[in-house]
């Protein structure tokens, strides 16, 4: 597996969007702050919500390849073949493109649902991405909660609870060249799952931690950059699946 790991500055990544009620306010709070981040989308979620995936380029964030349906290319590769893991990673890149008014060759970084990867992955992507396979970043904090507790925006309390463990977890490993992933959405959030309405609400704690995250970054000294404004290390590592 290829991690990468900044040598400098820190980033912001976002995956698994857009989600139309989330994602404008991560931008919203991005553009307050003045910072700009990364968000990996994944192309069917773009195509049903074009209108952020637009305004997330306009406002000078980079967007990066989330695959089309979030499924794990080394499941892919063994089901369908070497063809369908091209394909659906062509056809994520697209259609997030073409949601975002952008070209193809724009969407330079590319970021495995899961991180589901191995050499023959690799060896598959390899003349689509290159070496800009993002790896590092593990969301922490936002991801890990209890699948069935019912997310609910009066429920300040909680929300406040769990923002407050998800600030706390970066800011224990937040250092020179941490990239900082967050979810703004998931796969699941297309109507139709039975997850819909708790996943639509699953980054709320994570609104509430973004700026207090943002304002330790910098008081930190750290500059919040985008991963193409990154010095990236190549990393090699045992963890194949
Ligand atoms: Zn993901």
């Amino acid at each position: 597996m290829v991690i990468y790991k900044a040598k400098n500055d820190v980033a912001l990544l976002f995956d698994d969007g857009p989600n139309p009620k989330i994602t404008p306010k991560i931008l919203d709070i991005l553009r307050l702050k003045d910072v700009k981040a990364n968000f990996f989308l994944i192309g069917m979620r773009a195509e049903k919500s074009p209108d952020i995936v637009r305004q997330i380029a306009t406002e000078g964030h980079e967007i990066g390849n989330h695959t089309y349906t979030h499924k794990k290319l080394v499941e892919i590769l063994q089901k369908q073949g070497d063809q369908a893991v091209t394909d659906e990673v062509i056809k994520g890149r697209d259609a997030i493109a073409k949601a975002a008014g952008i070209e193809e060759d724009q969407i330079i970084f590319l970021r495995p649902p899961y991180f589901s990867w191995n050499y023959e992955v690799a060896r598959i992507i390899e003349p689509l991405y290159g070496n800009n396979v993002v790896m590092s970043g593990l969301a922490i904090g936002d991801y890990d909660w209890d699948a069935d507790h019912k997310w609910d925006e009066q429920d300040t309390q909680a929300i406040s609870a769990y923002a407050k463990r998800i600030v706390d977890a970066w800011m224990k490993i937040i250092e020179n060249g941490t990239l900082v992933g967050f979810h703004d959405s998931s796969e699941h959030n297309l109507p139709g799952n039975k997850h819909y309405d708790n996943w639509m609400n699953r980054a709320l704690p994570t609104l509430e931690a973004l700026p207090i995250i943002i304002d330790n970054i910098l008081q930190k000294g750290f500059r919040i950059c985008k991963l193409s404004e990154m010095e990236l290390v190549r990393e090699e590592s045992a963890r194949l699946s």
